[in-house]
């Protein structure tokens, strides 16, 4: 494992033993006094929230692993993709090492770069905000990162690279490519089953989007069995809580309900696109739960949270800038009557 940091490269995998036994005594856990009531009266009975959960989420990265249409040795789950990104950086980035983003992008991947002392080289978008895979292409050979961290479908524009585009990314460079696709099941065009074709892709991917439950924290990566073996040496012991590998498993057993849910956040963003430029504002087309849109009404989001609505609003080089999530006809529909409301107010 070429990437590996110094520091990593001679840890193990924390191990976390999985031995069923009718007298339990091998890892200093309590009785569960607290909650007894909780865990009798309700489907947590099963949970046994007074053991440590299982380490290596087994069930969960099978099921997941279903979903995916990998087998679940390529897989490590946790605490949203972001525990994701810090493990990846944790495992692979160096202090003083690059780390190739662009922008505009999630903004996490920068700060992840400066927690770990690297230093992020970043490729600004057209003025459309779509992406020029070779200026991405050039900046990986000119600076030799560690990683490149791609959004696809980016966040917050909502662009998406045909999967042909990130292959080719992920054939020129030598660095590792981090494919977050966050937002992939509004889209098409996942990398997630193609990941042991290749040395250097780790695609993420997460429960807080499409399956709407973010507050389960619950993200996972896919990779081949190396990165992943190596992902695994610095994730902590029993990352992910008992509840949502619990929770998680049974969500993925109900995907149906996710797709339907999917195909309405699609027409709901087609809504609030056409809704927008109806309006005569400056919306761009998306492939994730979002709609992405510049507008010059001075203090935009404040007179929108006087309306009871709040949107993204984003600052420095995307000052008036906004990011609207997809939600449900009536909340669009207040969105889109609360801005009618405010351009109207304000002379153009
Ligand atoms: N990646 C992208 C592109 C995101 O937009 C987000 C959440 N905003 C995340 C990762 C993190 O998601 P989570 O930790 O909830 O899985």
């Amino acid at each position: 494992m070429k990437w590996i940091k110094e520091s990593v490269k001679d840890l193990k995998t924390y191990p976390t033993p999985r031995k069923p036994m009718e007298v339990k005594l091998d890892s200093n856990e309590g009785k569960n006094i607290c909650l007894l009531d909780v865990c009798e009266s309700t489907f947590l009975q099963d949970l046994r929230i007074n053991l440590y959960p299982d380490g290596q989420s087994c069930l969960l990265r099978e099921e997941l692993g279903k979903y995916l249409g990998l087998p679940a040795a390529n897989i490590v789950a946790g605490n949203g993709s972001s525990e994701m990104i810090d493990l990846i950086m944790k495992a692979f980035v160096e202090k003083g090492d690059k780390v190739l983003s662009v922008f505009p992008s999630f903004s996490m991947y920068g700060v992840f770069a400066k927690i770990y002392s690297a230093e992020l080289v970043s490729v600004e978008s057209r003025l459309d905000f779509s992406l020029d895979v070779n200026a991405v292409i050039r900046k990986a050979k000119e600076s030799a990162p560690k990683a490149v961290f791609l959004c696809n479908p980016n966040n917050p524009t909502g662009y998406l690279l045909e999967k042909e585009e990130v292959e080719a990314i992920a054939q020129a460079t030598d660095a590792l490519l981090v494919l977050d696709e966050a937002y992939m099941e509004f889209a098409c065009g996942s990398l997630a089953q193609d990941v042991t074709a290749y040395e250097n892709l780790i695609v993420l991917r997460t429960m807080s989007k499409a399956f709407g439950l973010a507050g389960l924290r619950l993200g996972y990566l896919a990779s081949n069995e190396g990165i992943v073996e190596a992902v695994n040496r610095v994730r902590p012991p029993y990352n992910l809580n008992a509840l949502t590998q619990y929770l998680g498993v049974k969500a993925l057993r109900e995907k149906e309900k996710m797709f339907a849910y999917v195909e309405e956040v699609k027409e709901e963003r087609e809504y609030l696109f056409c809704g927008l430029k109806r309006l005569g504002i400056n919306a761009y087309p998306s492939d994730a739960n979002f709609i992405f849109f510049e507008c010059h009404v001075p203090n935009l989001s404040k007179k929108l949270e006087e309306r009871g609505v709040s949107i993204r609003s984003f600052s420095g080089d995307l000052e008036n800038y906004y990011r609207v999530t997809a939600g449900n006809r009536g909340e669009n529909l207040k969105f889109l009557m609360s801005m009618e409301e405010i351009l109207e107010d304000s002379p153009r």
